[in-house]
Parts: structure tokens; C-alpha cells; sequence
């Protein structure tokens, strides 16, 4: 990171922090070390650090360098995938008799992960609307090690407020972890308001063009830091040297490709919430969305995600998602390209019966950075009688 500190901009650190120009050739792009093992000079005499690529990788360091920078966090980690992040973190702070707690409209792997596989390690959990500040700290125990914040939430757009949220986990001496992955950094920079820990999946805004999985966690202090690299080496799930070059190229256009997510996003809202056979919409950017004054005080803009009900219910929303042309049917999100999907049968069908599950008519859009014109025309038709 030579030259750069934190007064440097987003765009700045997103094209910079971590890629310095390679020192053996001048590559402006840091190579893809697709390497396992590094020579020693004698004995233990390793050259920058470099052992063992699970141990680190100069094309991951260089990632996860510039993951921190742009997350204001002392160091980045960068893992396999999002949930192997998640799963790295919880099993760092958690062991057998503690107790998280989760969004109750938590992403669907996150429940997933915490209320079946972490429950067999001892650990529980309880689900709480994060938007009611109280009724968390009331389900704060003497046990609770992390608050699990996710904001906005998928697929219902709540927006949590960070800053309160910090000030109960310091209070109760729990850890404050933010989901960042549909504001990413660029929009939302939770360590800033007090959290301990963000996690990503970089698959989604950060990779940004639906050609690779990965996940993040960056930490805000160096003994958090310290543990967290050290699960993340005796566990393993590390991204691989291509994985990381593909997420690092495409972080750079971060900043632009963000504006446009927004920007898009917010014409795709107005128009939803203007049309009879939309019941409600699901956006923050919109000032009547309950979420819309939190939002407003710790994002940048909205996002790229929107989700609205249809009025005549759930085969009505699925015959949208079928007719959609240029919106793609398919998982995932944060891609170039618009997505759409039906959150009960897809995404959150796993959450059937659960206090996750969530409302059948529900229809989610990835709203992408084609043109909008192109994109208000396609829902139109799809919502079509
Ligand atoms: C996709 C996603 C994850 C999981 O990440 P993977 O890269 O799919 O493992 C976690 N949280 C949120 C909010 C996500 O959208």
C-alpha cells in the first residue's frame, strides 16, 4: 500500500491498495501466482513472508490488502467462499455453550450454517428483527459472543441501524459482525460505525461479474485480526491465486459499477411502486420505505437490489420470473447482469416453516447496469395480464 493511506478515495484504493506494480517485471496487474510452495533462502529464509499458499499467496495478499483498505479494517482475509468465511468466523469466536444472535430475515445459508451445522457444536442462537434496537438487546444473554447484522437484509431490504447496534454489543460485550455484501464498502463502511468484523461474499458486488465465488472477512483490530488468520490457516477454506485475481479485477470498477446499481435501481423502484399489480415495494432509496431514514444516515446511495409483492399472489409473481427476458431467472446477485428470482421456491426455500420463511408473492430483482430503458420495458411486459 506505499503511498496510499486512508485520505486516499474508494476508486483510488480500489484500483491500488494491495497492486503495487510487480517488482520482478513492473505489471501493472498483480500476477496470478499459481503456485503452491516458494523456494527458501536457507533454512526458514523465506522471501516476503511467502511459505505455503494455504498459509498466503502474494496474489491473495494482494486482495486481501486491498479489501481492508477499502473496509477501513487492519487486514482483509479472503476465503473460498462466503460461507466459508462465515463459517471461519464463527468457529474463531464461538465454542460449544455460546450463543449468536441472527437476523430473523438472516441470508438463508447464514441460518443454514448457524441453526444446522453450529447447533451440533453446542452453539445456539435466537432470531431478532434487527430493525427493533430494544428487542435485541433484550435477547442479549451473558453467553451471546456475536451479533450477526445484516443490512440491507435478503430478500426484504431491512435496513438495520449499525451504530446502535455497536453501542448494545459494547455494551452487553458481545461482537458486532456486519454482512456488507448487497451495500459492499462502497455504499457502507460498518467498522467506521462501530463494528467488529465484516463479512463478504465477494461473489455478489465485489467480484461483480458472476464468474467466481468467494468471500471475505476483514476485522478492525490486530488480535481479532490475528485469530482470524490463524483459523483461516489451520481451517484451510482459502480462496485459490485465479479466484483471487478474478475478484481483484473486478473490485476495481467497484465505485462505477455501484453508482449504476443504484441509479437503475431507483427508477426500477418508482416505477414498481407506480404499477397496479405491484402491493408493495421493498427498496430503501424510496422515502416512504420504513427503512429509508437509517439507510440515508449510514449508506451512500440504496443499492442494486429491489423486491416487490405481487397483488394477485404467488403464481402471479413465478409467471413474472418466467417472463422475464432480459432480467435473467436465475440465484445470486451483484452481477453486471439483471436477475431476477422467486425468493420462497428458489433462494429461501430452504426457510419454508422457519421464522425465516418468507411471502410467496415476494419477487427479487438484481437490478444489473444495462440500460434502464431496456430493463422498465422487460418488467412491464413480465407484469403484463
Ligand atoms: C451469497 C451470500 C452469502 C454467501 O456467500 P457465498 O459466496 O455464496 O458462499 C452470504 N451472505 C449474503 C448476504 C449473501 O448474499
Amino acid at each position: 500500500m506505499d503511498g496510499f493511506n486512508h485520505e486516499a478515495g474508494f476508486e483510488t484504493l480500489a484500483i491500488h491498495a494491495g497492486q503495487e506494480a510487480d517488482p520482478a517485471t513492473g505489471a501493472v496487474v498483480p500476477p496470478i501466482y499459481q503456485v503452491s510452495t516458494y523456494k527458501q533462502d536457507g533454512v526458514g529464509g523465506l522471501r516476503g513472508g511467502y511459505e505455503y499458499s494455504r498459509s498466503a499467496n502474494p496474489t491473495r495478499t494482494a486482495l486481501e490488502e486491498c479489501l481492508a483498505a477499502l473496509e477501513g479494517g487492519v487486514r482483509g482475509l479472503a476465503f473460498a467462499s462466503g460461507m466459508a468465511a462465515e463459517d471461519t468466523l464463527l468457529r474463531t469466536i464461538c465454542k460449544p455453550g455460546d450463543h449468536v444472535l441472527i437476523p430473523d430475515d438472516a441470508y438463508g445459508g447464514t441460518y443454514r450454517l448457524i441453526s444446522k451445522v453450529l447447533t451440533r457444536w453446542g452453539v445456539t442462537y435466537d432470531p431478532v428483527p434487527l430493525t427493533d434496537v430494544q428487542a435485541v438487546r433484550a435477547a442479549v444473554r451473558p453467553e451471546t459472543k456475536l451479533i450477526w447484522v445484516e443490512t440491507p437484509t435478503n430478500p426484504l431490504l431491512g435496513v438495520a441501524d449499525i451504530a446502535a447496534l455497536a453501542h448494545v454489543a459494547r455494551e452487553t460485550g458481545a461482537r458486532l459482525v456486519v454482512d456488507n455484501t448487497f451495500a459492499s464498502p462502497y455504499l457502507q463502511r460498518p467498522l467506521a460505525l462501530g463494528a467488529d468484523i465484516v463479512v463478504h461474499s465477494t461473489t455478489k458486488y465485489i467480484g461483480g461479474h458472476s464468474d467466481v465465488v468467494g468471500g471475505a472477512l476483514v476485522a478492525a483490530d490486530v488480535e481479532l485480526a490475528q485469530e482470524l488468520a490463524f483459523h483461516q490457516n489451520a481451517m484451510g477454506a482459502v480462496a485459490g491465486p485465479f479466484d483471487a485475481w478474478l475478484t481483484l479485477r473486478g473490485v476495481k470498477t467497484l465505485g462505477v459499477r455501484m453508482d449504476r446499481h443504484c441509479a437503475n435501481a431507483m427508477r426500477i423502484a418508482e416505477f414498481l411502486s407506480r404499477h397496479p399489480r405491484v402491493s408493495a415495494v421493498h427498496y430503501p432509496g424510496l422515502p416512504e420505505d420504513p427503512g429509508h431514514e437509517v439507510a440515508a444516515k449510514q449508506m451512500r446511495a440504496f443499492g442494486g437490489m429491489v423486491s416487490f409483492r405481487h397483488a394477485d399472489g404467488e403464481e402471479a409473481a413465478v409467471r413474472v420470473c418466467e417472463r422475464a427476458k432480459i432480467f435473467t431467472l436465475g440465484e445470486s446477485l451483484g452481477g453486471v447482469e439483471s436477475l431476477i428470482e422467486h425468493p420462497g421456491r428458489m433462494t429461501h426455500a430452504s426457510a419454508a416453516g422457519s421464522p425465516l420463511e418468507v411471502p410467496g408473492d415476494l419477487v427479487r430483482l438484481s437490478v444489473g447496469i444495462e440500460d434502464v430503458d431496456d430493463l422498465l420495458a422487460d418488467l412491464e411486459q413480465a407484469l403484463e395480464v
